[in-house]
C-alpha cells in the first residue's frame, strides 16, 4: 500500500469518516487512521449480558438533525422513536405534587432561552462563567439551580466553569425544536459507523495513533504506530484536546498553540439498566427523571421494545468524577440506588447493568465532548478553522450546526474535505 496520499485524515469517529466519504466522493486518494482497534469514536456500542447489543455511546437524534436522519436511512436503519407518554418526575421535588414538575421544566427553560437570546459580546455575560451570570438573574433560586444542573448535564462540566458567551455561541448553534433524546437506531447508532467504515475498504486503518506531524504549507510527513505516511493535506478530526497532545514539527504557532489549549473533556458515565417490566408506565410516568441534586443525574426511558424496557442514565459533569472514584460495581450500585429512592423495589432488581465510564478515557480524554474553558479565548474556534498550512482542523466541537453532537461531527467532516477538495483544486501540479 502506498504511503503517500491526497490527505490523511486522522481520527474514525463520525468527524473522521464523513471526511474520508466525501474525500473518496470527490475521488481523492487517502487514508483514514484511527488510534483504536475500532471505528466510531465517542460512538460505541458493547453487548450486554442480556446478548444485546447497546449503544454505551453517542445514540440519540431527532428530526431536526437532518444528516443523522439521512444517513439513517441511506443505510436502511431501524429509528425507533423514545417512548415519551406520562410524567417526567423532578427529584428532591418541588413542593407535594409532581405536576410541579412542569413548572420547574418551564421556569429552567426560560432562564436557556434568556441565555441564548444574549449577545455573547454584552457586558452582562463577557468575563463570566455561566454560574456567575445566572446568579443575578431575577428568577427563583430553584429555577437558577436547575438551569445550572441542566448545563451540568448537557455539557457534563461545572457551570462555574464555562464562560458564559461560549455556551451561547454553542447553544445558538443547537437549533432543534423536537426534543434532541427523541430517535435512536435499533441496530445501534455504532453500527452506522461501522458501516460506513466498512465502505471505506482498506483506506481506513485501524489501531494507527497518529503522535507526530511534520508540516509544511506543502504537505506533512506523519508518525502513527510504526508507519510514516505523506500527504498534501491533513484532517485531524480529533477532539481539540486530543488534538493538543500530538507534536507537531515545527512547533504550531503560538496563536494556534493557544486556541488547542483552552478546551477540556466533559466527563460522564453512562448506564444502560433493562428491567423485565417497565413499571414506571403502570404509575402513568415515562421514565424520566432530573435530579436538582445530585446535579448532573438524569434517566429516561430508552426501550427497544416492550420485551425489554430499559433506561438510561447519565452522570455528567463533576458528579460523574466522584462516581468514577469507585469500582464499576459501586457506579452499578450508585444507579440502582438513585432509582429506587425514586420508582421503590421495583427498580432494585434490574436484569442487566452496563455501565461505561468515559471519565479520562484514553482516546477522547471525556466526554460528550471538549468544553472551551478559556475565559478570554474568544477566536478560538475561528483560528482553529482556519487551520495551519497542510493541517485542517476538524471535531463536532467546531462545527457550524450542533456542535457536541453526531450532527455535528457529519456536517463538521464534510466541511472539513470540502475545504481541502477545493485547496487541492487551487494548488499547483493539480
Ligand atoms: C456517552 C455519550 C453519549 C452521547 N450521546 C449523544 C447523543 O445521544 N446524541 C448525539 O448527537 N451525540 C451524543 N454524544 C456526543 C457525540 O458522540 C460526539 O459529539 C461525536 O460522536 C463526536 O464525533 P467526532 O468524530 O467529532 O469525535 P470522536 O468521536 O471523538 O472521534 C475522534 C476519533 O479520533 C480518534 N483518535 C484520538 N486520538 C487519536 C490519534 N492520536 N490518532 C488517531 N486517532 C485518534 C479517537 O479514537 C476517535 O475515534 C455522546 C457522547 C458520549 C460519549
Amino acid at each position: 500500500m502506498s504511503d503517500r496520499y491526497d490527505v490523511i485524515v486522522a481520527g474514525a469517529g463520525f468527524t473522521g469518516l464523513s471526511a474520508a466519504s466525501a474525500l473518496r466522493d470527490a475521488g481523492l486518494s487517502f487514508c483514514l487512521l484511527e488510534a483504536r482497534n475500532r471505528v466510531g469514536g465517542r460512538v460505541e456500542a458493547e453487548r450486554n449480558a442480556l446478548g444485546e447489543l447497546i449503544d454505551t455511546g453517542g445514540q440519540f437524534f431527532c428530526e431536526d438533525m437532518p444528516v443523522v436522519s439521512e444517513l439513517a436511512h441511506r443505510y436502511r436503519k431501524s429509528v425507533v422513536e423514545a417512548p415519551v407518554a406520562g410524567r417526567s418526575l423532578v427529584r428532591p421535588p418541588l413542593g407535594t405534587e409532581d405536576a410541579a414538575g412542569d413548572e420547574y421544566w418551564r421556569a429552567v427553560a426560560a432562564i436557556r432561552e434568556r441565555l441564548r437570546s444574549t449577545d455573547p459580546d454584552d457586558s452582562s455575560v463577557r468575563d463570566r462563567t455561566v454560574a456567575e451570570w445566572s446568579a443575578d438573574l431575577p428568577d427563583p433560586e430553584y429555577a437558577r439551580e436547575g438551569f445550572r444542573g441542566l448545563v451540568q448535564g448537557l455539557w457534563c462540566r461545572s457551570a462555574d466553569e464555562i464562560p458564559a458567551w461560549h455556551l451561547i455561541e454553542c447553544e445558538r448553534r443547537i437549533t432543534n425544536e423536537e426534543q434532541e433524546l427523541q430517535f435512536f437506531l435499533r441496530e445501534t447508532m455504532h453500527s452506522l459507523a461501522d458501516d460506513i467504515g466498512r465502505d471505506l475498504g482498506d483506506r481506513l486503518r485501524l489501531s494507527m495513533p497518529v503522535s507526530m506531524v511534520r508540516h509544511s504549507d506543502d504537505g506533512v510527513e506523519i508518525e502513527a504506530g510504526t508507519a510514516t505516511l505523506r500527504a498534501r493535506r491533513l484532517i485531524l478530526a480529533l477532539p481539540p484536546s486530543r488534538a493538543a497532545k500530538l507534536d507537531f514539527s515545527p512547533a504550531l504557532p503560538a496563536r494556534l498553540r493557544s486556541a488547542l489549549g483552552g478546551w477540556r473533556p466533559g466527563n460522564v458515565i453512562k448506564i444502560f439498566l433493562r428491567f423485565e417490566t417497565a413499571f414506571w408506565r403502570d404509575r402513568g410516568l415515562n421514565g424520566t427523571v432530573s435530579w436538582r441534586h445530585p446535579a448532573g443525574l438524569y434517566v429516561c426511558d430508552a426501550s427497544h421494545d416492550d420485551r425489554h424496557p430499559g433506561m438510561v442514565m447519565f452522570a455528567g459533569g463533576p458528579l460523574s468524577e466522584e462516581w468514577a472514584q469507585g469500582a464499576e460495581d459501586a457506579i452499578r450500585q450508585r444507579a440502582i440506588s438513585a432509582l429506587v429512592d425514586v420508582f421503590g423495589e421495583e427498580a432494585a432488581s434490574p436484569l442487566d447493568v452496563t455501565v461505561r465510564n468515559w471519565v479520562g478515557d484514553r482516546w477522547s480524554g471525556g466526554a460528550y465532548n471538549d468544553v472551551l474553558l478559556d475565559m478570554e479565548a474568544h477566536d478560538a474556534e475561528s483560528v482553529l478553522l482556519d487551520g495551519h498550512g497542510a493541517v485542517i482542523f476538524a471535531s463536532s466541537e467546531l462545527s457550524p450546526s450542533f456542535p457536541g453532537y453526531i450532527e455535528g461531527a457529519i456536517v463538521a467532516g464534510r466541511n472539513a474535505a470540502r475545504e481541502v477538495v477545493g485547496s487541492l483544486a487551487r494548488a499547483p501540479g493539480i
